[in-house]
């Protein structure tokens, strides 16, 4: 079964029966106490007796007002009759508020583990970097793909717990690397992911240097991959913290390029080292447009001095399209897929012919 097309988490039917049972006895339980506290405090928010509340403040009172009394509905249901679940839930629903909950522990039980994708430069058909993925192995689902669940993770806190994992890991296990086996991985890094949420974090900058000088490994090994669309929602805010890791040394790459609809006028603006072309763009290079895209995004990196990675590569035709326009840094299936750990110890110490790059006869070094 893969998780990428699991999209409803269909709990199996032995299990779904004692999951809901525990998950219902734990909803009235936890839940009417809280709700209760919370109900009362947004009341007191509305009428305005803490303080006027500014258009967006309010919206966001509603919004959690109406989540409140819908929690409310769900435990009444659950303590009068629970068959009537269905009127206040859907299926679909209760298979997000079962994986929400699972996901409040997943880290505590060790559910979380790295797949890191290689990064190639086609200059000497080296591995450069490795782009850190996190997977949830979950009990009953099996592994689960982050598009699934950050997004779940980003409405809670849960995220800055995972991302501080994900990076400390990351750090950690390319620490380790290097120690290991000396001189393959020195010049190495690897790409963390950072979420809007995470980005926006008061002391995210404490955490980053806590954790380079907990795991010994060197700032410039280490790449903070940000969506154009985490940068504009928190442009201010990215502007200080983006100088700030350029003066630690850590280099910073705008991730996704091409889907956060940021002007390009506003792109000199930021300090910035890496640019990442979305796949979306490799896969139209196809048409002359797209080519004309990947040439006007690569040309202006170079002039900005920017380093320019396309990803989702999957054809040697677009490997060579991406060639002839300067692009000479890669990442996607065509090479490999987010790999295991021992996996890119082989590659990286060339104990394998991973990518049988003499077949591909791409004419690098
Ligand atoms: P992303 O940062 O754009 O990561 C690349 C995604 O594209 C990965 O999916 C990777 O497996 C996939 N990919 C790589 N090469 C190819 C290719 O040739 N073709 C196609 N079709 N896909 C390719 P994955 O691992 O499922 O990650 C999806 C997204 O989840 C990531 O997109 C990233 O936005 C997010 N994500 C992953 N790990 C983390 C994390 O630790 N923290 C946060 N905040 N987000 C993460
Ligand atoms: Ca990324
Ligand atoms: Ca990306």
């Amino acid at each position: 079964m893969t998780s990428k097309q699991m999209l409803n988490f269909n709990y199996p039917a032995a299990m779904n029966s004692e999951i809901n049972n525990g998950m219902l006895l734990d909803i009235s339980n936890e839940l009417r106490t809280p709700l209760t506290v919370i109900q009362v405090a947004l009341d007191l928010l509305s009428c305005g007796k803490l303080g006027t509340l500014s258009q967006e403040e309010y919206r966001m009172v509603e919004i959690a007002t109406n989540n409140t009394e819908r929690l409310m509905r769900l435990t009444n249901v659950i303590e009068g009759n629970i068959e009537n679940l269905g009127i206040v839930v859907s299926d679909k629903e209760l298979a997000q508020l079962k994986l929400e909950r699972d996901l409040e522990k997943a880290l505590s039980r060790n559910e979380f583990s790295l797949s890191y994708q290689p990064i190639i430069s086609l200059k000497n058909n080296k591995v450069i970097g490795l782009e850190a993925l996190i997977r949830w192995e979950h009990p009953y689902l099996g592994t689960i793909y982050p598009d699934q669940f950050i997004p779940l993770a980003e409405k809670s806190d849960a995220i800055i717990q995972i991302s501080n994992w994900v990076l400390k890991e990351a750090c950690r296990q390319l620490s380790q690397w290097q120690n290991d086996f000396p001189g393959y991985f020195d010049l190495l890094t690897v790409s963390v992911n950072i979420s809007s949420k995470h980005l926006a974090e008061p002391n995210l900058l404490e955490q980053i240097k806590q954790v380079i000088q907990e795991t010994g490994l060197k700032s410039k090994n280490l790449v903070l991959e940000i969506t154009e669309s985490a940068i504009i929602n928190n442009k201010i805010q990215a502007q200080e913290i983006l100088t700030e890791l350029q003066n630690l040394g850590i280099r910073v790459c705008i991730d996704d390029f091409g889907m956060g609809y940021s002007s390009f006028s506003r792109l000199h603006e930021l300090p910035f080292n890496v640019l990442k072309i979305d796949r979306y763009f490799v896969q139209k290079m196809n048409c002359l447009n797209g080519m004309h895209i990947i040439e006007a995004i690569t040309n202006m990196s170079h002039n900005l001095q920017l380093e320019v990675i396309a990803e989702g590569v999957e054809t040697l035709e677009q490997v060579f399209q991406l060639q002839s326009l300067g692009c000479n840094k890669v990442q996607g299936y065509l090479f490999a897929k987010p790999l295991e750990n021992h996996e890119i110890a082989d590659l990286v110490c060339g104990k394998i012919d991973f990518f049988n790059f003499s077949s591909l006869n791409l004419g690098g070094n």
